[in-house]
């Protein structure tokens, strides 16, 4: 650990004896620790406008403990907390936006050092596990037993479970394995007055509110989730591979409905539309579908049979065989790395967004948004700008499924890069908000998306600034995130 160089930095320290607690305060650590991975920060940082850090001291306590009586001193002494799991989230949830408010001393709370999987009950297959474990070292911790979580997001490398239940994070299986909220029976924490809580550790209750569900999702503002009770499950037996090329989107799209209606739980199913598989898979027409089956053997064989027999029905269907399927398995965690290349140019944007709704709206979702180029280009009239909005869908329901654009586009030379990245967010949020759709399946709101969230919650949003007011009377716990 580097000397402290700060009044604020050495108080802190003194909270915490012997090595309990970690502390920094440089100047190298503040700007590490000043953006998450958030696409506008990074643009902000590409060309030098980044603010200074816009945060004082980094804490790492040692655990739940020393974490709740830090709160406790934090709280007298009136100074913000930002609780802080691996900095993966993509919505600038973690750290203070660029332009709020700089009222009072501002501490970054790192929960790393929460790492462990407290116990594993093989019998009712429940693990209970720490906040700030890396989402790759839980799962090779669980897999070592002969479990997994199955929760495995693309930033399964550069996450933490505490990230995984604040933002309600979905894994690339998690048509079979659920989302984290599925996954979770009780969360652990500590409120922002210093009390810790529990909350009923049940495999179902009949009294509600249901408290996870009140934490989970939260994204740092209404508590800090120290552990949490998870669902775990035998380390799969078989895994099978399938692939079609389809006629249209919504074909592809009522093919996969009917076998999540039929009560079929293929772990991936990734439909590319037509945009993504012509430029990314090469196809002259049509789209490619990729499915991932797995689990007990028996009902593997039985899920890829059924899903054969259901698709050989279909019209517009090709079975494309095993290979595809297999290659994306093996490049699963490949693709999103690349985006650094295509940020590094000057005046490009990249971003992705993460939308949801029923069966139903799917397709005029992904029409209203797809369309939304239009309106950028009148909005942002220029020479050689453009934007390409690449779309698939990656986890589905009984009642529906999400959207996941990639957007990327260059800004036009007379317009600052963040206002015409500003601008495409609003055009994209407000066509969703159109289609009374959800606006984030799993990213988050965080900073980028509030006011979208505000306007789309109305009068729920007021009332959950009322239940904030009263837990966090000071506003100290991730101030304006989620826009409370
Ligand atoms: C390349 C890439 C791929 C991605 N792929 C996926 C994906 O497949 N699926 C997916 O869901 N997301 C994905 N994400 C987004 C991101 O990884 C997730 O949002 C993840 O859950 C964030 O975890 P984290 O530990 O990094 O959280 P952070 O970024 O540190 O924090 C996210 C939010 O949670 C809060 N928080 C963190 N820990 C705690 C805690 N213990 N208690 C209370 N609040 C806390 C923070 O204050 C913040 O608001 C991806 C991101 C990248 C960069």
């Amino acid at each position: 650990m580097k000397a402290l160089v700060s009044p604020l930095g050495t108080e802190i320290q003194s909270l915490f004896p012997d090595d309990s607690g970690f502390v920094a305060d440089d100047l190298y650590t503040r700007r590490t620790y000043s953006k998450d991975l958030m696409p506008r920060s990074h643009i902000l940082a590409r060309e030098g406008e980044l603010p200074e850090p816009t945060i004082d001291a980094v804490v790492w306590p040692q655990d739940s403990n020393m974490l709740a009586k830090f709160i406790r001193a934090a709280n007298e002494k009136g100074w913000e907390l930002y609780p802080y799991g691996a900095g993966s989230g993509v919505c600038g949830g973690a750290v203070p936006g660029q332009n709020q408010e700089r009222k009072r001393p501002r501490v970054v709370v790192d929960l790393k050092r929460l790492d462990k999987i407290e116990f594993v009950d093989t019998h009712s297959q429940i693990a209970k596990v720490q906040a700030g474990i890396i989402g790759q070292v839980l799962e090779e911790d669980l897999n070592a037993k002969g479990y997994t979580l199955g929760h495995f997001p693309s930033s399964i490398y550069c996450s933490s479970f505490g990230g995984y239940l604040a933002t309600r994070a979905a894994g690339q299986l998690s048509t079979y394995y659920g989302k984290m909220e599925d996954m979770v029976l009780a969360v652990e924490g500590v409120l922002p007055n210093g009390e810790s809580f529990t909350t009923p550790v049940a495999p179902r209750l009949a009294v509600g509110p249901d408290w996870n569900h009140l934490f989970l999702g939260s994204e740092g503002t209404l508590a800090f989730l120290t552990a949490a009770w998870v669902k775990i499950h035998k380390l799969a037996e078989a895994r099978r591979f399938l692939s079609f090329q389809v006629e249209s989107t919504e074909k592809a799209l009522d093919g996969v409905r009917q076998w999540l209606q039929a009560g079929l739980h293929p772990a991936v199913v990734r439909i590319y539309d037509e945009d993504e598989s012509r430029m990314l898979m090469g196809l002259k027409s049509g789209v490619k579908l990729v499915c991932v089956i797995e689990g007990e053997q028996t009902l593997t064989d039985f899920t890829a049979l059924r899903i054969n027999q259901m698709s050989m029905n279909y019209t517009g269907w090709n079975d494309t065989g095993e290979e595809p399927a297999q290659h994306w398995w093996s490049h699963r965690y490949d693709v999103s790395y690349r985006q650094q290349l295509i940020m590094s140019h000057r005046r490009m944007i990249l971003d992705t967004f993460e939308v949801a709704t029923s069966w139903a709206g799917l397709p005029g979702l992904h029409k209203e948004i797809k369309a939304i180029t239009d309106e950028v280009a009148k909005k942002f009239p220029g020479k050689g700008e453009m934007l390409v909005l690449l779309a698939h869908f990656s986890h589905f329901y009984h009642c529906g499924g999400n959207i996941y654009f990639t957007l990327c586009g260059r800004t036009p030379e007379d317009t600052p890069t963040v206002e015409f990245y500003d601008g495409v967010w609003d055009l994209l949020l407000k066509a969703c908000e159109r289609q009374g759709a959800a606006i984030s399946h799993h990213h988050g709101i965080g900073r980028l998306k509030a006011q979208a969230h505000k306007r789309q919650r109305g009068v729920l949003h007021d009332l959950l600034k009322k239940f904030k007011n009263e837990l966090d009377p000071k506003h100290l716990l991730n101030p304006e995130n989620l826009g409370l």
